[in-house]
């Protein structure tokens, strides 16, 4: 499928050429990143926008984000908002103060959610104890733990792989996730749900990617193995797995003629998605629907992991 044939209800469904430098705003990013409205098929067979409708499913709950300034971790703090949570609190890094800015906001106004927004790097150890430390002070407890932060960095030829590189991406990606992870369990109760980002190159692999993919592959793993420890606790483990998602972390890792028609030739649909498409997954996780799934992996990919990538 090419560009040209992509039925969508987005103004703007395929990127032009773009490349930001690392971490990458959203506030960047060309077309904008919907949040918010999600594409539906109606009985005329064509694709139409709506706004997601919350339904109480997280009522009163009080959750953590990594990574909640922008992308999927902001769509999943949205919703989780309109669902009726009551607190959340998010991280990003220095550098996304303005996204940080537009992401509480949209929290705020989307619900009766309070934000607590920290600039914090996860390479840190003490700052993912900073991140729980701050969240139980003003929030009490932890209902849904999201790990979702993770960066990515492209390198073609594994001779000229930078080890600084793959350390900081094992860092940013899982290393911090063991960290939070400990910090916060202490504050989670029975019924408390943790929800792990990976990706669909922990399947299918990404020639270009092999310290990210690995990442995501250990996500995965700790996923599994956490959610069999946990599960006597009645606290619950799954992951996400995304294919390719419009957001800061593809244009501030590719250069500009890799960002054109990023996502192009998925089975589903043909294009990347947005993270609008994604938030529900997590909302599901999060929310007592799921209440049976523990160490499973959802597969919001438009087909990816059976499709090739
Ligand atoms: P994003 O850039 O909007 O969000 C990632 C966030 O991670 C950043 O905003 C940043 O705040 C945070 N982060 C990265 N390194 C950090 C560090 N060292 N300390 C603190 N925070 C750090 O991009 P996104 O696509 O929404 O990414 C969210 C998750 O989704 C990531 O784990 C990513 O690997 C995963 N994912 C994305 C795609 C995609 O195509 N966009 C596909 C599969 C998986
Ligand atoms: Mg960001």
């Amino acid at each position: 499928m090419s560009a040209k044939d992509i039925i969508s209800a987005y103004a703007v469904a395929v990127p032009g050429k773009q490349s930001q430098p690392q971490p990458g705003l959203d506030k960047d990013i060309d077309p904008g990143v919907e949040y918010i409205a999600q594409e539906y098929w109606d009985n005329d067979g064509k694709p139409h926008l709506r706004d997601y409708v919350g339904s109480g499913k997280l009522q009163g709950k009080y959750a953590i984000i990594t990574g909640g300034d922008s992308g999927i971790g902001r769509s999943a703090a949205i919703m989780f908002a309109r669902e009726g949570a009551r607190g959340i609190t998010f991280s990003y890094l220095p550098e996304e103060e303005a996204d940080a800015k537009h992401a509480a906001n949209a929290i705020k106004k989307d619900g009766q959610c309070e934000v607590n927004a920290l600039a914090i790097n996860l390479q840190d150890e003490a700052a993912c104890k900073k991140l729980v430390d701050s969240h139980v002070q003003k929030f009490g407890t932890i209902s849904i733990l999201v790990n979702n932060a993770g960066k990515q960095l492209i390198c073609q030829d594994f001779d000229k792989i930078d080890l600084a590189n793959v350390r900081s991406t094992f860092e940013s990606n899982i290393l911090q996730m063991f960290a939070v992870t400990k910090f916060a369990l202490p504050h989670m109760k029975r019924g408390s749900s943790i929800i792990n980002t990976t990706s669909v190159v922990a399947y299918a692999g990404a020639p270009n990617l092999v310290d990210y993919s690995s990442t995501k592959g250990a996500i995965l793993t700790f996923t599994r193995s956490l959610a069999l420890q946990l599960a006597p606790k009645g606290i619950r483990v799954n992951a996400v797995a995304p294919g390719p998602v419009m957001t800061a972390l593809q244009p501030a890792s590719r250069d500009a003629e890799e960002m054109e028609h990023f996502g192009v030739g998925t089975p589903m649909h043909g294009r990347a998605a947005q993270p609008a498409e994604l938030g529900p997954a997590f909302v599901f996780l999060a929310s007592p629907d799921s209440n049976v799934m523990t160490g499973a992996c959802m597969h919001v990919n438009n087909g990816m992991h059976v499709g090739g990538s």
